[in-house]
């Protein structure tokens, strides 16, 4: 704390330059783009393929809830999201100290950083990963440490630990990995955590754990239970279609749970989206058969690339990886001539959310085009 007396004798100057000053990170900062919508060219259906968004509207009997809590919208919600908590706390078998919720899994991870991290410390992830990760290191004054994944597009966990330094706080673990989807696998995890200090948080983001089948894949919530610095980051904006909503937690010890709470943006988490993810969180049958539609779909479509002769990396997300290369951005035009938005990423690849089954068979009749073969014999 300064005080005023102290302020005003250490007045400045006034400096020739006349807008405020701001942060030097910010000029490094890669500016997210989000996935664009579908936008309509000719009498075909548009879709939407480019934010892994869920293909289906709200579950049954969410929107009454949100109907219910919006005629409060002049009081603000409860700060804790209490109810939500309970709810959370008793399916998932975790004390309700152990939750912190707030606007989006991103804005918990931006937290967790906050946390963690004081100016250039290192935040150690995979790379290619969730586009988001440098982007809240660099909010945070910290430094993004970006570890390429392995040939098969899997986390390269041992030059992960590799990248370990005396300046490491965080480490952020992508299963199934964004935009690339293959899962980490727990005996690697388990070799992994033994090899990271226990004072470094290893942050387990399954924002798409819901569509995992790989049955040796990370059980992120027995991860946590075996060690003090493990945290799980959930999200209700995928498998449970409230991207709109913005409703993400974490399930962290009581440390970081506690601190997590303490620099949360109050009220952060609205009445209509806590009431939301309550009411999605008990229909749960109804999303368990969407999600398991997703997951064929999936199938369907990774089956349909590979019989094209497309080389397509373990999927267990909702979105499948095209390495296209230098097509990749030949590729998001041929798919907008169709009217799908896909996600393309620079000269690396493009991202494609499995989407409604016609979408998706759509997007099989674009694929042909760029198939490796074909590709490999054009002039
Ligand atoms: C979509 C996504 C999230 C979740 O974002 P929200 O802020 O909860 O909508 C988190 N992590 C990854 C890897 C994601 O792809």
């Amino acid at each position: 704390m300064v005080t005023v007396a102290r302020c005003a004798a250490g007045l400045r100057r006034v400096s020739a330059v006349t807008s405020p000053r701001l942060r030097p990170a910010l000029r490094e900062l890669p500016s997210y783009s989000p996935g664009k919508s579908a936008t309509q060219v000719n009498e075909l259906a548009p879709y939407k393929m480019s934010s892994n968004e869920n293909p289906y509207p709200p579950l049954p009997g969410v929107l009454e809830a949100i109907a219910a809590a919006s005629s409060t919208s002049q009081r603000y919600p409860d700060a804790r999201s209490s109810e939500l908590v309970a709810v959370l706390a008793d399916r998932l078998g975790v004390p309700a100290g152990h939750l912190a919720a707030s606007t989006g899994s991103v804005a918990v991870l931006a937290h967790l950083m906050q946390i963690t991290c004081d100016a250039g410390d290192e935040v150690v992830f995979a790379w290619r990963s969730f586009e988001a990760y440098p982007i809240l290191a660099r909010i945070a004054g910290a430094v993004p440490v970006q570890v390429p994944l392995r040939t098969d597009l899997h986390h390269d966990l041992d030059a992960m630990a590799a990248a370990v330094t005396d300046r490491t706080r965080i480490i952020l673990v992508c299963t199934p990995n964004n935009p690339t989807g293959p899962v980490v696998r727990q005996p690697d995890l388990d070799a992994f955590l033994a090899r990271v200090p226990p004072d470094v948080l290893v942050v387990v983001d399954e924002a798409y754990v819901e569509f995992v089948r790989d049955t040796a894949a990370v059980d992120g919530l027995a991860t946590y239970r075996a060690h003090e610095n493990v945290a799980v980051l959930r999200t209700f904006s995928k498998a449970y279609g409230l991207a709109g909503l913005r409703v993400g937690y974490a399930v962290s010890h009581e440390p970081v749970a506690a601190a997590l709470r303490k620099v949360a943006t109050p009220f952060g988490v609205s009445a209509v989206a806590q009431a939301a993810a309550v009411a999605s969180l008990a229909a749960e049958p109804a999303l368990l058969e969407r999600v398991q539609a997703v997951v064929q779909e999936r199938s369907r479509v990774v089956a349909g690339l590979r019989d094209q002769g497309y080389d397509i990396a373990q999927a267990e997300g909702n979105f499948v990886w095209l390495a296209l290369g230098t097509r990749t951005q030949e590729f998001a035009e041929a798919c907008a001539e169709v009217n799908l938005a896909v996600r393309p990423f620079g000269d690396e690849g493009v991202r494609v959310t499995i989407a409604e089954p016609a979408a998706n068979t759509r997007l099989l009749s674009v694929t042909p085009k760029f198939a490796p073969e074909v590709v490999r014999q054009l002039p």
